[in-house]
């Protein structure tokens, strides 16, 4: 589904990433783990356009994205982002949160937006706060609710980016059974976690980042047994 090849960014003179290539295919569940500062949201961030690149192709179902004719605000639309800070609209109720993105980008009428939106409050359990405001919620209630609005726009992929890293530990293991759960249903999805269990548990694929490289990748049982760098054991070492 997508391709990542040779991808190059830095910021003025700090290269952050040196030459990334990964797939992702559909129904796969990648998560990207490693230290803060190794360039995790940045891929992220490129892959869904919120950041340009310097070099290197990011294809999209073979075609490149920001090759001439590629239609942006479409892509955009079938890649879903779900960030660490939620970016709720405070003066919006839950409902109209997961309404306008669909009333807006994706033309659906009123009523088919609200019909979607309580069909995925239902989903992440927060139906009953459907018509409370946003600011009212809790920081893991605002998570689902965030996992909701991204679900109302039919995303082909769903790019978690630390979604449980500003919760409290007590909010986390809700967010994460929603995820599995949406994984089980063979959602795509490429998530940057520092949850280790869920990684080992979820994942079809593991990649391990450092300092802007994939340092390695495989298989949960590839990079949480048997470790082949020094740098994966090392970063794994503090989650044990
Ligand atoms: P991670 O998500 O793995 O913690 P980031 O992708 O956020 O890493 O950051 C990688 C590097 O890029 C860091 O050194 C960070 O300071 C730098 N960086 C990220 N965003 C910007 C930006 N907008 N401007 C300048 N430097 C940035
Ligand atoms: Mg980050």
């Amino acid at each position: 589904m997508i391709q990542v090849q040779h991808l190059k960014k830095s910021f003025k003179h700090l290269e952050v990433l040196h030459d990334i290539n990964f797939d992702i295919h559909k129904g796969e569940v990648v998560t990207i783990i490693g230290s803060s500062g190794s360039g995790k949201s940045t891929l992220l961030r490129c892959i869904n356009l919120l950041e340009r690149l310097d070099d290197g192709h990011i294809l999209f179902h073979g075609e490149d994205i920001l090759g001439r004719g590629f239609h942006v605000n479409q892509y955009r639309s079938r890649v879903g982002m779900v960030f660490q800070g939620f970016y709720l609209f405070n003066n919006l109720t839950v409902l109209e949160n997961c309404m306008i993105g669909q009333m807006k980008v994706l033309k659906r009428s009123k009523e088919e937006a609200k019909q979607m939106a309580l069909k995925y409050l239902e989903k992440v359990g927060m139906l009953s706060f459907a018509n409370q405001s946003s600011v009212q919620l809790s920081g893991g209630q605002k998570q689902r609710v965030a996992i909701a609005r991204a679900l109302c726009m039919s995303p082909e992929v769903l790019l978690f980016d630390e979604p449980t890293s500003a919760l409290d530990p007590e909010m986390v293991g809700d967010v994460l059974a929603i995820m599995k759960e949406l994984a089980n249903e063979g959602l795509t999805m490429i998530v940057v976690t520092h949850e280790m269990e869920f990684a080992k548990d979820v994942s079809s694929h593991v990649v391990f980042m450092d300092q802007g490289v994939i340092v390695e990748e495989g298989t949960p049982t590839d990079i949480f047994e048997h470790p082949r760098e020094e740098r994966t054991r090392t970063f794994l070492k503090r989650y044990l």
